[in-house]
């Protein structure tokens, strides 16, 4: 086959024009992540080769090896794992799969300067392209295990790349970077220094489990002899989790969060854990500090490394924290599982079950540590992850106040900083006896309902709910520390607990009053409202719509409709506001005129403005500007 010349992706030409004219700094990480993906492909090839023993490929002796050339100015990665094939070479070397990279293009154009860029950059990582940071040439030779043929991949990064075939290629990949000219001024990044190597190499990927050598230019040796000279070994290839605790510094954990989380950014908390006895596993888990851009999507890649004691079993492992804690990255190495055991087997097993008890347990508790200890860290943490973790209010009962021990929502109490559950019961004034919460779009619309209206006039705090998540949470839960959780768009509120005896005659003399009204309305607006009653939570607006306390939220039928499900549309409560001149007034007119048309009309606008202000729309919208554009005309 002739060589064949093919354009990048467009998504891939900027993030390599992005990386030829590099503004990020740390150039070294390159290494990293060339050694980091080889050391991934000899995962592959090990475990295909446990597989399956027919695949003809050589498992004897894996490894990683690094070459320096440095007359030609050329740095080669080489692994013998499991390598491309000619058309996975295309697909995964020529685009860019990772959904997040197009919202980070789009944030790259955005950060116009270079400060913006070069965080943007350390945020998503870029792998095997990082390579042009330092090359102005790369060529990639691979042979998949198992087939005849290999494949060569070369480009200088601008715009297009070729293929060919060729027939003589080792199994497993090389990387040669073709390296830019040397610069005198800079000697710290001459990567053709075999100490310069092996520093990077020490620094950020010591812990590879797979060996990484170096083999000595021939030149730079003394000896003469035709031998050829002993590769050396770089890493010290010790599994972090196995180490002694002191012995391991911040920085090796951050590398190995990088390897396995493909982020090029520090995690937020390393959390560390051996159990030992008739099950014995030992684990390091990672809390990234930023949610990654995919985290709600559906193909979401989570789980943890799983390894049996050293041996890497496998990427993703999902049956060791429970979806809510899918952010997490991390290692699991157990000692007594089979070396081939499957997804399949992992889901019903008794130990894996426990472990995952306990890891989830364990994660709860160090977002616990963090909320005293570090009130910055744990509101970043909550922050970023806050939302995804009020799922397993729903999801795990087991849980659930240890999840709610360590949320916290926004609140009427304080304009930006949220509040715990435990704060907010602090504040609880003499006789309140209930959590109240409201949901909602934004905390604008939320705090303009008019469901608010009473509560904001005696001062008694609202928490102000505005994830999906939080409509169904707050339902299930139902109670925190025998408080119970109220929304106050649903159910009756009663807040005055002054003389109880005055206000009750009060009331009873003003449904007396309203009666006739309250009744008629009803009979309007039969097809939406089950109840036209008196409000006592509005102080300014003339009237609001409620849900009884055991219904479904509009906002969570919509949710419920959205994924599939039937649900019957529920009547909702109309409340009006008898202290409002307007409702003062359709009373008096009610009392008073025999021909009701127009009366009924103000009953469906008032009806209309307040499914407009709990952020809702009128059933007929261009009925309801009919109308309204009406009444206005007549009241000029
Ligand atoms: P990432 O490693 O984050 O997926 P890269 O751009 O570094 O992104 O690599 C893209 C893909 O190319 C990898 O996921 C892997 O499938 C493949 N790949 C890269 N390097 C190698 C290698 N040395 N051996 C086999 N496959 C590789």
């Amino acid at each position: 086959m002739p060589t064949e010349t093919f354009e990048f992706q467009v998504e891939a030409r900027q993030l390599l024009q992005l990386m030829i004219h590099s503004v990020y700094s740390n150039k070294d990480v390159f290494l990293r992540e060339l050694v980091s993906n080889g050391s991934d492909a000899l995962d592959k090839l090990r475990l295909e080769k446990l597989w399956d023993d027919s695949l003809d490929a050589d498992v004897s002796d894996l490894h990683i090896e690094i070459d320096i050339d440095s007359d030609a100015r050329t740095l080669t990665v080489r692994d013998n794992g499991i390598g491309m094939s000619y058309e996975e070479v295309g697909r995964l070397i020529g685009t860019i799969a990772n959904s997040g990279t197009a919202s980070f293009l789009e944030e790259l154009r955005e950060a116009k300067d270079e400060a913006g860029a070069e965080g943007l950059i350390g945020q998503f990582g870029v792998g095997f392209y990082s390579g042009f940071m330092v090359a102005d040439e790369v060529t990639l030779v691979t042979r998949r295990a198992g087939e005849r043929q290999g494949t060569r991949w070369t480009s200088r990064g601008e715009g297009t790349y070729q293929l060919e075939t060729v027939d003589d290629a080792p199994q497993g990949t090389s990387v040669t970077l073709h390296l830019k000219p040397a610069d005198p001024e800079n000697q710290l990044h001459d990567y053709t220094s075999p100490w310069k190597i092996k520093e990077i190499i020490k620094r950020y990927s010591d812990f590879i489990t797979w060996p990484i050598r170096m083999v000595p230019e021939a030149s730079a040796t003394d000896d003469k002899s035709d031998e050829a000279p002993e590769p050396e070994t770089l890493n010290s290839m010790k599994a972090l989790w196995a180490r002694p605790r002191d012995e391991v510094s911040d920085d090796e954990y951050h590398e190995l969060y990088k390897h396995i989380g493909h982020d090029w950014r520090d995690p937020l908390e390393t959390i560390r854990l051996q159990a030992e006895g008739t099950f014995e596993y030992q684990a390091l888990l990672f809390l990234p500090a930023h949610a990654p851009h995919d985290l709600f999507t559906r193909d979401f890649k989570r789980g943890v490394q799983l390894y049996v004691k050293r041996v890497f079993i496998m990427d993703d492992c999902e049956a060791l924290l429970p979806p809510y804690l899918r952010f997490v990255k991390g290692v699991v190495d157990a000692a007594d599982l089979s070396l081939n055991v499957s997804r399949e087997i992992l889901q019903q097993d008794r130990h894996i079950e426990m472990m995952r008890r306990r890891l989830t347990k364990k994660v709860l508790s160090t977002v616990k540590d963090m909320m005293t200890k570090d009130q910055d860290r744990y509101a970043t943490f909550w922050r970023e992850f806050g939302t995804v973790l009020k799922e397993g209010l729903v999801t795990d009962s087991e849980n659930r106040d240890a999840i709610l021990a360590v949320a916290s929502f926004a609140s009427t109490h304080h304009d930006t900083e949220p509040s715990t559950l435990k704060q907010y019961v602090e504040r609880m004034k003499d006789g309140q006896d209930d959590i109240y919460y409201l949901t909602g779009e934004s905390r604008q619309s939320i705090e303009n309902s008019p469901h608010m209206e009473a509560f904001r006039d005696r001062g008694i705090e609202v928490l102000l709910l505005t994830d999906a998540v939080d409509e169904v949470w707050a339902d299930a839960v139902g109670e925190y520390e025998g408080k119970k959780l109220r929304s106050v768009a649903k159910g009756r509120i009663d807040l005055d607990n002054e003389d109880e005896e005055t206000l009750e005659g009060e009331k009873e003399k003003q449904t007396e009053e309203y009666a006739g009204l309250l009744g008629w309305m009803k009979e309007q607006l039969d097809e939406d409202i089950k109840e036209v009653r008196l409000s006592s939570r509005l102080t300014v607006s003339p009237a609001c719509i409620v849900s009884d306390a055991q219904d479904l939220t509009p906002a969570l039928e919509n949710m419920y409709r959205a994924m599939g499900q039937e649900v019957p549309r529920a009547k909702r409560i109309l409340e009006l506001n008898p202290d409002h001149q307007l409702v003062k007034g359709l009373n008096q007119a009610y009392k008073e005129r025999e021909d009701r048309t127009d009366l009924a009309a103000t009953a469906e606008l008032l009806h209309g403005l307040a499914v407009l202000a709990e952020g809702g729309r009128p059933k007929e919208p261009s009925r309801f500007v009919k109308l309204m554009a009406d009444r206005l005309e007549r009241a000029l």
